[in-house]
């Protein structure tokens, strides 16, 4: 056993290959595109540079976990830092509000600004605290397919806790009743969006993103969203890993109940074991045509879509991440996920890495991530969608900041559902796989291994334990307990 097929590197992907490395293995990562990353990319022009994916970092811990396994100091390949302010909300009616990283400081702002008693946030955020130290032994950093699992004694423990993780309320009927001020209602449930999901459907479990944003923190790269991936893609090489990017696999080769290597290019390679990094979906449809898979019946996550723009102006009002809620959210869940369209009056994501990162904009101009929540997709008319969409957006921006953005917007670059599909083959462009909109999503979702299949492997935001940077690597965690070393 020595030599590791790896398909894709995405986030989980990149971060499989490093542990795979580790372990001794010969390591041979296949990526069709002519850069790593995945859905974690950059776009550059005319002094502009955008992430185009992620823009958030939680749990950095994770990363740097991927460095001391490696062993390599992550110093001198990574720099991050925890914002003092995770986000700035601006409200219809005219509120706003600075989400401070210190728990102290968002408590003072929440009261002096929305009235809302201090241990109400308390309460929330220790419950939510709860539920990750009941969820992350067991679910977040663990397969839920594998039997012996369920007999382990800090696994039954959990599992007596059960009725402690609100499976049986949606977020938004948790949050209503924690919260006074329907604002941080409305900040609370946006969290169900950072895995694709509905907060008046989703379980209040999802809660628990709330314990990983304001509990553990919001950080980002010194250098923007891409240097996490040059990090990981550098320690990968360094660690021996050998990368075919502009590399397409076209099947999963397989031999009885054994994975045995891949074909690309018309060519079979043989491995000891293969990683699929890609979506699950599309692997099923695409590379193992002999395993049959009934994938099209679960719900699909959301998507997104995202104007990049270069816009010569500074706006100091803004922070590195903003929002700007609509008024009617259960309207904007109910378009996105029932009707397959978006509202009309949509919550609107700015992100602006220059606010950070000197270099990511010409002098005077900032680079705008601009993103709004959309149905992954199902055969709309984008077209269409993207130009009343940013009608809206635009009308939105100017009336919440005073001001005529479109005057100022000097690049414009759009992605939609069909450019990540195409890009990163996201079935159907959903961000995150499948929804999380059931209480069931948890133990619905694609597992890691499979028992009639060894030697196959997946990770990343299509499997367990879902979507979002964090869980695509503990996705790489769980399998690494399962692989043995090399020998
Ligand atoms: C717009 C947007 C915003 C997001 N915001 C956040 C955020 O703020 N924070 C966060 O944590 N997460 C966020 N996410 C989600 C996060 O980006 C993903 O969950 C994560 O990056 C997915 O990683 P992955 O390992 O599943 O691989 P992916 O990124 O999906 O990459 C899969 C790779 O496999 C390659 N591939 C597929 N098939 C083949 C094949 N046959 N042969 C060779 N190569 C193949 C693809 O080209 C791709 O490079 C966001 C995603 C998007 C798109």
């Amino acid at each position: 056993m020595g030599k590791a097929a790896v398909i894709g590197s995405g986030i989980g992907g990149l971060a499989a290959a490093i542990q795979l490395a580790a372990k001794g293995y010969q390591v041979v990562v296949f990526e069709k595109n002519s850069t790593p990353g995945g859905k974690i990319a950059e776009i550059k022009h005319k002094g502009y540079r955008f992430d185009t994916g992620p823009s958030l970092l939680t749990m950095p811990e994770l990363v740097e976990e991927l460095f001391e396994v490696a062993g390599y100091s992550i110093d001198s390949y990574f720099s991050y830092k925890k914002l003092d302010i995770s986000c700035k909300y601006f409200f219809e009616n005219g509120n706003i509000l600075k989400a401070y990283s210190d728990k102290e400081k968002f408590k003072k702002e929440c009261w002096e600004k929305l009235g809302e008693p201090p241990q109400n946030i308390d309460k929330h955020l220790d419950k939510a605290a709860e539920i990750y130290d009941i969820t992350s032994p067991v679910f977040i950093f663990n397969s839920l397919h594998k039997a012996s699992n369920y007999w382990k004694p800090h696994f039954l423990k959990s599992m007596l806790k059960i009725p402690k993780l609100q499976f049986y309320k949606t977020m938004y009927q948790q949050n209503r009743k924690n919260f006074q001020s329907p604002e941080l209602v409305q900040l609370f449930s946006r969290y169900a969006t950072y895995n694709g999901s509905n907060p008046y459907k989703a379980p209040a479990t999802l809660d628990v993103i709330s314990h990983i944003e304001n509990n553990k923190g919001v950080f980002f790269p010194e250098k923007g969203m891409y240097s996490l991936v040059d990090a990981l893609y550098n320690l990968a090489v360094n660690g021996g890993v050998e990368f075919r990017l502009n590399t397409q696999v076209d099947k999963i080769n397989v031999e009885g109940k054994k994975a045995t290597g891949i074909k690309t290019g018309g060519e079979d390679l043989g491995f000891d074991l293969v990683v699929s990094g890609a979506d699950s979906n599309y692997v099923y449809e695409n590379m193992l045509p002999s395993i049959h898979r009934k994938t099209n019946k679960k719900e699909w996550s959301s998507s997104a879509l995202i104007f990049y723009w270069g816009v010569k102006k500074e706006f100091p009002q803004l922070e590195l991440h903003n929002i700007l809620f609509s008024t009617d959210y259960k309207a904007e869940f109910e378009a996105i996920f029932s009707e397959k369209r978006l509202s009309d009056d949509l919550t609107v994501y700015l992100f602006i890495s220059s606010k950070m990162v000197q270099g990511d904009a010409p002098s005077g101009a900032e680079n705008w991530y601009v993103m709004v929540n959309a149905p992954a997709n199902y055969g709309q008319d984008w077209e269409q969608i993207t130009q009343q969409a940013r009608k809206a957006i635009i009308s939105k921006i100017n009336r919440v900041l005073d001001t005529h953005i479109e005057e100022f917007i000097e690049f414009e670059k759009v992605g939609f559902p069909i450019t990540i599909e195409q890009e990163t083959f996201s079935k159907n462009g959903a961000l995150y796989g499948h929804s999380s909109n059931s209480m069931f999503s948890a133990f619905l979702r694609h597992p890691n291994f499979l028992s009639k299949l060894q030697d196959l492997y997946f990770v990343g935001g299509s499997v367990h334990p879902g979507g979002g940077i964090p869980l695509c690597l503990a996705s790489a965690k769980i399998i690494d307990k399962e692989i043995p070393k090399a020998t």
